[in-house]
């Protein structure tokens, strides 16, 4: 079968469901084709925060002094100074737009008196969606997309991009649930934002022989860098593929990345098996992660106390994921810390010397050890959570070259005409090392760039 659209868009993550907003509102029909059951990619099962300098959260809470250029550089350096600057700064300067788009166009709701300091960031800048997960992003985008009289084909799989004789990107060939061809024609353009690669190890290996079959990976099943090798065959350059970003704290039995470990975010510890700290824990994702894989084990615990937990509320938030832990024997709570690490067979003495340290450190507000650039907090009352940890592989930060217009570029700097894309299947944007709170913000501007240049 064949159909014809406007604009054709492939995969339906945030990036993929803001440029079919976009497209729909500036009157085109529009397809999203998407090769699981379900929306959403890896958006959905992310935690949603998305940074925004200079956001109103950060005036509800007194917070001064954000701004896009101190973003920008927080987030140029946290990348070790590789991403594309023009990208960054334009990702900077439409940050709060985007976030303001979200909460007044779709409907997101944010918390209004909470925001995340992710690893890398000089301020408190994360807005948090409610439920702290992109769950709310990704069912508001749906809702709002439908709205527009956006088309969702479930279960359909890209398989090729359509070119004409000129190199034009004309369509998308795909296949169906019972593997029938079928065949979307775009008459504006083709918009490709179907992720990463972070669940095909083959790839993985192709680009960086480090993160191999030891690695699991918090991604969905269908983050396998679909549109990152269509794209190829259609005369797209890459860049960056070698860069694979692990998330430090994850389900060390699925790869599944922790939710509840927000609270790292709040004031949690990260300390070895024998019960000693070995890394700041707001550095960056990398740094933490190697630093991990190099303790005994190539694990940590996170140790936290009710009045951490208290800050954001996250055992609450992730419930489910909180009773989960408990029954695998990755999560224990206990009134004394005695208790808690005797459950790990963690080396007490040495622990209780690091948790004096804390208090001591959280009191003087100077972390003489680690330089905790959130200030520590107090470990002194009970009850305490224990959890065990894995880095697992999260974010491919390389992929496609693109332009202030979302358009993809060919070897020679040029736009490949009808050929958009945005997300993480992009490879200008995060450097070397994406930041906390930087997918959401990168997928939500340039997928609704997209959406708009593609409708020209
Ligand atoms: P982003 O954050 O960049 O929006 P996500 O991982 O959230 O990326 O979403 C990407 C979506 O693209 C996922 O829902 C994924 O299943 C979908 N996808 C990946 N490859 C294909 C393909 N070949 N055809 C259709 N959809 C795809």
């Amino acid at each position: 079968t064949e159909q014809t659209f406007d604009v054709v868009i492939v995969g339906s993550g945030g990036a993929g469901l803001s440029a079919a907003i976009e497209a729909a509102k500036a009157g085109k029909s529009v397809a999203i084709v998407e090769k699981m059951p379900t929306v959403g990619g890896n958006t959905l099962i992310s935690g949603g925060e998305m940074n925004a300098p200079g956001n109103w959260v950060q005036k509800n809470l007194g917070i001064t002094g954000d701004s896009v250029e101190a973003y920008y550089n927080d987030t140029m350096k946290g990348g070790d100074n590789i991403g594309d600057p023009k990208l960054v700064h334009l990702m900077a300067e439409k940050a709060l737009e985007s976030a303001e788009w979200l909460r007044d166009d779709v409907h997101v709701e944010f918390l209004s008196d909470q925001l995340f300091q992710f690893g890398g960031h000089s301020f408190k800048r994360a807005l948090i969606p409610k439920g702290h997960t992109g769950a709310e992003l990704v069912s508001k985008l749906k809702a709002k997309a439908e709205e527009l009289g956006v088309k969702i084909f479930l279960n359909v799989k890209a398989e090729e991009l359509i070119q004409d004789a000129n190199g034009r990107v004309t369509g998308v060939k795909a296949t169906d649930k019972t593997k029938k061809e079928v065949t979307f024609l775009a008459t504006n353009g083709v918009v490709l934002t179907t992720g990463g690669f972070g669940s095909n190890v083959e790839m993985r290996k192709q680009y960086n022989k480090e993160y191999d079959e030891r690695y699991k990976s918090t991604d969905t099943v269908g983050t396998t860098g679909d549109g990152i090798v269509m794209a190829q065959k259609a005369g797209a350059v890459l860049k960056n593929m070698e860069y694979i970003q692990t998330y430090p704290i994850a389900n060390p039995k699925t790869g599944m990345i922790s939710l509840l470990a927000d609270t790292r975010f709040d004031g949690a510890i990260l300390v070895n098996q024998e019960g000693k700290r070995f890394v700041e824990e707001l550095d960056r994702r990398d740094v933490i992660s190697k630093a991990i894989l190099a303790q005994t084990g190539g694990y940590t615990y996170q140790i936290w106390n009710d009045k951490i937990d208290a800050i954001s509320k996250t055992k609450e938030a992730h419930k489910a994921e909180y009773d989960e832990l408990i029954r695998e024997g990755l999560l224990v709570k206990a009134d004394t810390i005695e208790e808690a690490a005797k459950f790990f067979d963690i080396d007490i003495n040495n622990l209780k010397e690091t948790i004096a340290k804390v208090n001591e450190y959280a009191k003087n507000k100077d972390d003489k050890d680690f330089h905790h650039r959130g200030g520590l907090v107090s470990l002194e009352e009970g009850p305490y959570y224990i959890q065990k940890a894995v880095p697992s592989v999260h974010h491919t930060m390389g992929g496609l070259v693109i332009n202030e217009k979302a358009e993809v570029l060919n070897d020679k700097g040029e736009a490949i005409p009808g050929l958009y894309a945005a997300g993480e299947l992009t490879g200008v944007i995060q450097g070397k090392n994406r930041l906390g709170g930087n997918a959401i913000t990168d997928i939500i501007t340039f997928g609704r760039i997209a959406g708009k240049e593609v409708s020209h």
